[in-house]
Protein backbone atom coordinates (compact mmCIF):
# COMPACT_ATOMS: atom_id res chain seq x y z
CA UNK A 1 0.00 0.00 0.00
CA UNK A 2 1.39 3.54 -0.82
CA UNK A 3 2.07 5.98 2.18
CA UNK A 4 -0.73 8.22 0.53
CA UNK A 5 -2.98 5.45 0.60
CA UNK A 6 -1.93 4.53 3.91
CA UNK A 7 -2.50 7.72 4.92
CA UNK A 8 -6.26 8.13 3.69
CA UNK A 9 -7.34 5.12 5.51
CA UNK A 10 -5.62 6.59 8.86
CA UNK A 11 -7.85 9.59 8.39
CA UNK A 12 -10.67 7.13 7.44
CA UNK A 13 -10.67 5.46 10.66
CA UNK A 14 -9.99 8.52 12.57
CA UNK A 15 -13.21 10.00 11.44
CA UNK A 16 -15.11 6.69 12.35
CA UNK A 17 -13.41 6.53 15.75
CA UNK A 18 -14.04 9.88 16.85
CA UNK A 19 -17.12 10.48 16.65
CA UNK A 20 -17.75 7.53 18.80
CA UNK A 21 -15.21 8.53 21.36
CA UNK A 22 -16.75 11.86 21.62
CA UNK A 23 -20.61 10.73 22.69
CA UNK A 24 -18.69 7.74 24.94
CA UNK A 25 -17.13 10.50 27.17
CA UNK A 26 -20.78 12.11 28.00
CA UNK A 27 -22.67 9.42 30.40
CA UNK A 28 -25.77 8.26 28.70
CA UNK A 29 -28.73 9.77 30.91
CA UNK A 30 -30.54 6.29 31.07
CA UNK A 31 -27.51 4.84 32.65
CA UNK A 32 -28.15 7.94 35.38
CA UNK A 33 -31.46 7.26 35.95
CA UNK A 34 -31.27 4.29 35.90
CA UNK A 35 -28.41 3.76 38.88
CA UNK A 36 -30.95 5.15 41.05
CA UNK A 37 -33.08 3.03 43.37
CA UNK A 38 -35.50 5.41 45.52
CA UNK A 39 -37.35 8.66 44.40
CA UNK A 40 -35.53 11.64 44.55
CA UNK A 41 -36.70 13.57 48.33
CA UNK A 42 -37.62 16.85 46.28
CA UNK A 43 -41.81 18.13 46.12
CA UNK A 44 -43.45 15.88 43.74
CA UNK A 45 -43.09 17.58 40.07
CA UNK A 46 -43.08 15.58 36.33
CA UNK A 47 -39.93 17.72 34.71
CA UNK A 48 -40.56 18.12 30.58
CA UNK A 49 -42.22 15.81 28.46
CA UNK A 50 -43.36 12.24 28.48
CA UNK A 51 -40.67 11.40 26.41
CA UNK A 52 -38.52 13.76 27.55
CA UNK A 53 -38.20 14.32 30.98
CA UNK A 54 -37.74 13.12 34.40
CA UNK A 55 -40.07 13.17 37.70
CA UNK A 56 -38.87 15.02 41.34
CA UNK A 57 -40.75 13.50 44.31
CA UNK A 58 -42.36 10.06 42.85
CA UNK A 59 -44.11 7.83 45.22
CA UNK A 60 -43.99 4.21 45.43
CA UNK A 61 -46.71 2.22 44.50
CA UNK A 62 -47.11 -0.91 46.62
CA UNK A 63 -46.03 -3.71 45.35
CA UNK A 64 -49.30 -5.15 46.45
CA UNK A 65 -52.34 -3.36 47.34
CA UNK A 66 -56.16 -4.85 47.80
CA UNK A 67 -56.76 -3.84 44.57
CA UNK A 68 -53.68 -4.54 42.49
CA UNK A 69 -50.39 -6.19 42.33
CA UNK A 70 -47.04 -4.29 40.48
CA UNK A 71 -45.83 -6.90 37.72
CA UNK A 72 -42.20 -7.38 36.98
CA UNK A 73 -41.04 -6.02 40.50
CA UNK A 74 -36.71 -6.72 39.50
CA UNK A 75 -37.48 -3.62 37.22
CA UNK A 76 -38.24 -0.93 39.75
CA UNK A 77 -40.52 0.23 37.35
CA UNK A 78 -43.29 0.71 40.38
CA UNK A 79 -42.97 4.47 40.52
CA UNK A 80 -45.24 7.36 39.37
CA UNK A 81 -46.51 10.98 40.70
CA UNK A 82 -48.51 11.02 43.27
CA UNK A 83 -51.74 11.54 40.43
CA UNK A 84 -51.07 8.68 39.23
CA UNK A 85 -50.82 6.48 42.23
CA UNK A 86 -54.04 7.82 43.31
CA UNK A 87 -55.55 6.99 39.70
CA UNK A 88 -54.19 3.44 39.58
CA UNK A 89 -56.00 2.45 43.12
CA UNK A 90 -59.09 4.21 41.78
CA UNK A 91 -59.18 2.31 38.62
CA UNK A 92 -58.50 -0.83 40.23
CA UNK A 93 -60.86 -0.35 42.76
CA UNK A 94 -63.52 0.14 40.17
CA UNK A 95 -61.94 -2.85 37.96
CA UNK A 96 -63.56 -5.05 40.80
CA UNK A 97 -67.11 -3.75 40.32
CA UNK A 98 -67.28 -5.45 37.27
CA UNK A 99 -65.93 -8.90 38.05
CA UNK A 100 -62.06 -8.69 37.96
CA UNK A 101 -60.18 -8.89 41.63
CA UNK A 102 -58.15 -5.98 40.71
CA UNK A 103 -55.63 -5.10 38.02
CA UNK A 104 -51.74 -6.12 37.14
CA UNK A 105 -49.77 -3.31 37.06
CA UNK A 106 -46.91 -2.99 34.52
CA UNK A 107 -44.51 -0.25 34.28
CA UNK A 108 -44.81 3.20 35.40
CA UNK A 109 -41.49 5.12 36.05
CA UNK A 110 -38.04 4.52 37.33
CA UNK A 111 -37.64 6.13 40.66
CA UNK A 112 -36.66 9.47 39.68
CA UNK A 113 -38.37 8.85 36.12
CA UNK A 114 -35.98 9.72 33.40
CA UNK A 115 -35.31 7.47 29.98
CA UNK A 116 -34.93 3.66 30.67
CA UNK A 117 -32.26 1.38 29.17
CA UNK A 118 -35.05 -0.79 27.60
CA UNK A 119 -38.46 -1.09 26.81
CA UNK A 120 -40.45 2.60 26.64
CA UNK A 121 -39.37 6.10 24.81
CA UNK A 122 -42.39 7.49 26.97
CA UNK A 123 -43.12 6.60 30.78
CA UNK A 124 -40.38 9.09 32.09
CA UNK A 125 -42.04 11.85 34.52
CA UNK A 126 -43.94 9.73 36.63
CA UNK A 127 -47.37 10.47 33.96
CA UNK A 128 -47.32 6.80 31.89
CA UNK A 129 -48.93 3.39 33.24
CA UNK A 130 -49.05 0.24 31.69
CA UNK A 131 -51.96 -2.25 32.31
CA UNK A 132 -52.36 -5.15 31.75
CA UNK A 133 -54.87 -7.16 30.06
CA UNK A 134 -54.93 -10.22 31.96
CA UNK A 135 -57.76 -10.33 34.01
CA UNK A 136 -56.76 -10.72 37.74
CA UNK A 137 -57.01 -13.99 38.77
CA UNK A 138 -55.12 -13.81 42.19
CA UNK A 139 -53.87 -10.87 44.20
CA UNK A 140 -51.35 -12.99 46.53
CA UNK A 141 -49.02 -13.81 43.00
CA UNK A 142 -45.32 -14.21 44.63
CA UNK A 143 -42.56 -12.24 43.56
CA UNK A 144 -41.50 -14.81 41.16
CA UNK A 145 -44.82 -15.63 39.74
CA UNK A 146 -44.96 -11.71 38.72
CA UNK A 147 -41.37 -12.29 36.96
CA UNK A 148 -43.04 -15.32 35.43
CA UNK A 149 -46.31 -14.97 34.27
CA UNK A 150 -47.47 -13.62 30.87
CA UNK A 151 -49.99 -11.16 30.14
CA UNK A 152 -52.84 -11.72 27.80
CA UNK A 153 -53.54 -11.02 23.88
CA UNK A 154 -56.91 -9.33 22.66
CA UNK A 155 -56.05 -9.34 19.49
CA UNK A 156 -57.60 -11.19 16.92
CA UNK A 157 -54.59 -13.06 14.08
CA UNK A 158 -56.45 -11.42 11.33
CA UNK A 159 -55.46 -8.12 13.22
CA UNK A 160 -59.32 -6.59 12.34
CA UNK A 161 -60.96 -7.36 15.63
CA UNK A 162 -60.28 -8.01 19.08
CA UNK A 163 -60.25 -11.70 20.22
CA UNK A 164 -61.95 -13.85 22.41
CA UNK A 165 -59.58 -12.59 25.22
CA UNK A 166 -61.68 -9.15 24.92
CA UNK A 167 -64.55 -8.69 27.60
CA UNK A 168 -67.24 -6.63 28.38
CA UNK A 169 -65.15 -6.10 31.49
CA UNK A 170 -61.99 -4.58 29.66
CA UNK A 171 -64.13 -2.35 27.84
CA UNK A 172 -65.81 -0.81 31.39
CA UNK A 173 -62.47 -0.61 32.73
CA UNK A 174 -61.36 1.51 29.53
CA UNK A 175 -64.15 3.46 28.91
CA UNK A 176 -63.87 3.98 32.80
CA UNK A 177 -60.20 5.49 32.78
CA UNK A 178 -61.10 7.51 29.39
CA UNK A 179 -64.04 9.25 31.24
CA UNK A 180 -61.51 10.44 34.17
CA UNK A 181 -60.53 14.25 33.49
CA UNK A 182 -56.85 13.28 35.23
CA UNK A 183 -56.42 11.21 31.79
CA UNK A 184 -55.05 12.52 28.62
CA UNK A 185 -54.74 9.64 26.15
CA UNK A 186 -55.28 5.81 26.51
CA UNK A 187 -53.22 3.83 23.68
CA UNK A 188 -54.64 0.56 22.90
CA UNK A 189 -54.15 -1.78 19.85
CA UNK A 190 -55.93 -0.72 17.20
CA UNK A 191 -58.61 -3.53 17.31
CA UNK A 192 -59.85 -2.27 20.51
CA UNK A 193 -60.67 1.46 19.14
CA UNK A 194 -62.26 -0.25 16.49
CA UNK A 195 -64.40 -2.59 18.67
CA UNK A 196 -65.48 0.29 20.81
CA UNK A 197 -66.26 2.24 17.55
CA UNK A 198 -68.79 -0.32 16.56
CA UNK A 199 -70.14 -0.72 20.17
CA UNK A 200 -70.19 2.55 21.53
CA UNK A 201 -73.96 4.49 21.81
CA UNK A 202 -74.69 6.77 19.48
CA UNK A 203 -74.76 9.57 21.85
CA UNK A 204 -72.47 9.00 24.57
CA UNK A 205 -68.79 8.85 22.10
CA UNK A 206 -66.86 11.97 23.04
CA UNK A 207 -64.83 9.66 25.67
CA UNK A 208 -63.69 7.34 22.56
CA UNK A 209 -61.73 10.60 21.50
CA UNK A 210 -59.17 9.32 23.97
CA UNK A 211 -58.83 6.29 22.97
CA UNK A 212 -55.62 6.08 20.61
CA UNK A 213 -54.55 3.36 18.19
CA UNK A 214 -51.16 2.36 18.05
CA UNK A 215 -48.85 -0.65 17.64
CA UNK A 216 -47.98 -3.25 19.68
CA UNK A 217 -51.02 -2.51 22.71
CA UNK A 218 -52.65 -5.86 22.69
CA UNK A 219 -51.47 -7.73 26.06
CA UNK A 220 -51.61 -3.88 27.91
CA UNK A 221 -52.95 -0.41 27.65
CA UNK A 222 -50.89 2.42 28.07
CA UNK A 223 -52.66 5.02 30.16
CA UNK A 224 -51.32 8.60 30.19
CA UNK A 225 -52.21 11.57 32.38
CA UNK A 226 -52.58 15.24 31.56
CA UNK A 227 -50.10 17.52 33.66
CA UNK A 228 -51.44 18.10 36.87
CA UNK A 229 -52.40 21.41 37.83
CA UNK A 230 -49.59 23.84 38.84
CA UNK A 231 -46.96 21.73 37.63
CA UNK A 232 -44.87 24.56 35.42
CA UNK A 233 -42.23 22.19 34.18
CA UNK A 234 -44.76 19.48 33.01
CA UNK A 235 -45.07 19.88 29.01
CA UNK A 236 -48.35 19.21 28.15
CA UNK A 237 -48.98 17.11 24.99
CA UNK A 238 -50.30 18.82 22.10
CA UNK A 239 -53.80 18.14 20.54
CA UNK A 240 -54.15 15.75 17.36
CA UNK A 241 -56.07 17.39 14.80
CA UNK A 242 -58.77 15.13 16.21
CA UNK A 243 -58.71 16.87 18.98
CA UNK A 244 -59.30 19.82 18.02
CA UNK A 245 -61.97 18.95 15.64
CA UNK A 246 -64.51 18.90 18.09
CA UNK A 247 -67.46 15.73 18.74
CA UNK A 248 -65.00 13.88 16.72
CA UNK A 249 -64.30 10.01 17.77
CA UNK A 250 -61.60 8.84 15.71
CA UNK A 251 -63.45 6.16 14.62
CA UNK A 252 -63.11 6.84 10.86
CA UNK A 253 -59.32 7.92 11.25
CA UNK A 254 -58.49 4.25 12.57
CA UNK A 255 -60.47 2.64 10.22
CA UNK A 256 -58.65 4.29 7.79
CA UNK A 257 -55.12 4.51 9.17
CA UNK A 258 -55.36 0.97 10.37
CA UNK A 259 -57.66 -1.41 8.45
CA UNK A 260 -57.37 0.50 4.66
CA UNK A 261 -53.74 2.09 4.75
CA UNK A 262 -51.64 -0.24 7.54
CA UNK A 263 -53.23 -3.94 6.85
CA UNK A 264 -54.21 -3.16 3.28
CA UNK A 265 -52.13 -0.64 1.51
CA UNK A 266 -53.22 0.38 -1.59
CA UNK A 267 -51.07 -0.28 -4.98
CA UNK A 268 -48.29 2.29 -5.58
CA UNK A 269 -49.11 2.99 -9.31
CA UNK A 270 -46.27 4.75 -9.92
CA UNK A 271 -42.80 3.63 -8.24
CA UNK A 272 -42.11 5.91 -5.60
CA UNK A 273 -39.01 8.11 -6.13
CA UNK A 274 -36.07 7.73 -3.72
CA UNK A 275 -36.94 10.51 -1.38
CA UNK A 276 -34.14 11.59 1.49
CA UNK A 277 -34.15 9.42 4.58
CA UNK A 278 -35.36 12.44 7.31
CA UNK A 279 -33.12 13.08 9.86
CA UNK A 280 -32.59 10.67 12.29
CA UNK A 281 -34.26 11.81 15.62
CA UNK A 282 -31.95 11.22 18.34
CA UNK A 283 -33.87 7.87 20.33
CA UNK A 284 -34.35 8.80 24.71
CA UNK A 285 -32.06 5.81 24.67
CA UNK A 286 -29.07 8.19 23.30
CA UNK A 287 -30.16 11.01 25.68
CA UNK A 288 -27.38 12.76 27.69
CA UNK A 289 -28.43 15.02 30.70
CA UNK A 290 -28.05 18.39 28.35
CA UNK A 291 -31.22 16.41 26.07
CA UNK A 292 -33.04 16.72 29.34
CA UNK A 293 -34.87 19.62 31.12
CA UNK A 294 -32.13 21.44 33.46
CA UNK A 295 -33.89 20.98 36.37
CA UNK A 296 -33.58 16.68 35.86
CA UNK A 297 -30.09 17.77 37.33
CA UNK A 298 -31.29 18.38 40.72
CA UNK A 299 -33.88 15.30 40.47
CA UNK A 300 -30.80 12.70 39.94
CA UNK A 301 -28.23 14.22 42.75
CA UNK A 302 -30.93 14.86 45.22
CA UNK A 303 -30.58 12.78 48.01
ZN1 LIG B 1 -46.51 2.14 27.92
Amino acid sequence: MSTFRLARVAGLIALLILPAAATNAEPKANQLFGAKDTASRQKSQPIGFYSQGCAAGNVELPESGPTWQAMRLSRNRNWGQPVMIDFIKDLSAYATTVGWKGLYIGDISQPRGGPMTSGHASHQIGLDVDIWMKPVSSLRLSRRDREKISSINVRAENQKSVNGNWTAAHAAILKKAALDPRVDRIFVTPPVKIEFCKTASRKDRKWLQKIRPIYGHNYHFHVRLKCPKGSKGCVTQKPTVNELSKGKDGCDSTLQWWVTDYLNPPKATKPAKPSKPAPKKKSARDFTMEDLPGQCGAVLSSR
